[in-house]
């Protein structure tokens, strides 16, 4: 409960009440588990749809908490949003996913991309462009090997100098995917003005197809997007692919990349050593 004489109801609610002494104490333990190094991340697979082979991982941030246990970033990225300590957070997770890419690079013959979530926060911060340029060039990999992904719910409404940092690192190289495509209500003409070159489609867009055969509506929804997206010269990338079924109708749909469960779940750098050197040598 907040202060004396507070909401009555939330006094009323224990597990409101546990939950919030939780977001309390969470918050107040996030800049010490950065520098104690109780974040680490793992990687999931993304994958050719065209012939199932691995084009790199998309970084996903956990918190080993010593009381916790394994905290998914649903539990802590908005506490470390609320706080501002997502910058140094996000820093440390490009930079520590960029080592690597570049560890992959030096195992297994094919350019493995990897793919970093960019919270809104980070986009307004100024050091952006400066520490990705910093960050790739000491760990010495080229800025295609780098896709950001930046919610579509973050560039609603984006003006131009939240565009301008994405626009400079679009210009080096560097990727831009759109992410949670299609939860975000944007109006579709304005993909043109933004510095996209991916579109991530959310996966409730892929929920109807868990089967054969899908739901007709949603098979011509992926089919309207893909074509539009490819209109605009923008690759597609679906997630949250559980079933075969999922995987052949998207690339009957003209998908380019896909990421889910039924490739691999999210897991420790060496699965992908794994998958790519088993692409290798097949
Ligand atoms: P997201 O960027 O949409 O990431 C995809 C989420 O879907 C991940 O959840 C992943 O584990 C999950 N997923 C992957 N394949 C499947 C599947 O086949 N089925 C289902 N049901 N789920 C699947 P996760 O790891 O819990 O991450 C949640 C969100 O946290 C991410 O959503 C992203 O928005 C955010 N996040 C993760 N790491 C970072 C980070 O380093 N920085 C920031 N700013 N946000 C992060
Ligand atoms: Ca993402
Ligand atoms: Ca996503
Ligand atoms: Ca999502």
């Amino acid at each position: 409960a907040k202060s004396a004489g507070g909401n009555r109801a939330e006094l009323a609610d224990p597990e409101a009440d546990a939950r919030a002494i939780t977001r309390h104490g969470l918050t107040t333990a996030l800049p010490s588990a950065l520098e104690r190094g109780e974040f680490f991340i793992e990687y999931q697979p993304l994958v050719h749809l065209g012939d199932g082979t691995v084009s790199g991982a998309e970084a996903l941030v956990r918190w080993l908490h010593p009381q916790h246990g394994v905290l998914g970033p649903d539990r802590f990225i908005p506490l470390a949003e609320h706080t501002g300590l997502i910058v140094p957070l996000g820093r440390w997770v490009l930079e520590e996913s960029i080592r690597q890419a570049r560890a992959w690079r030096e195992k297994t013959a094919g350019p493995l991309r990897i793919n970093v979530n960019l919270s809104p926060c980070q986009l307004t911060h100024p050091g952006l462009v400066q520490d990705t340029v910093d960050i790739l060039e000491r760990a010495g990999v080229t800025p295609d090997a780098l896709c950001l992904e930046v919610t579509e719910s973050a560039l609603i409404g984006a003006d131009d100098g939240l565009l301008k940092p994405l626009r400079r690192l679009a210009e080096m190289g560097v990727d831009i995917a759109l992410d949670d495509f299609g939860t975000g209500y944007s109006n579709l003409a304005n993909l043109r003005r933004l510095p996209v070159s991916v579109l991530k489609l959310d996966r409730s867009f892929t929920q109807g197809m868990q089967q054969y055969p899908a739901d007709p509506v949603d098979l011509k929804i992926v089919e309207g997007v893909v074509s539009l997206a490819h209109s605009l010269d923008l690759a597609v990338t679906v997630e949250g692919v559980e079933t075969s079924a999922q995987a052949d109708q998207l690339r009957l749909l003209g998908c380019d990349t896909a990421q889910g469960w039924y490739y691999a779940r999210p897991g420790p750098p060496e699965q992908l050593h794994t998958l790519a050197l088993a692409d290798a040598t097949s």
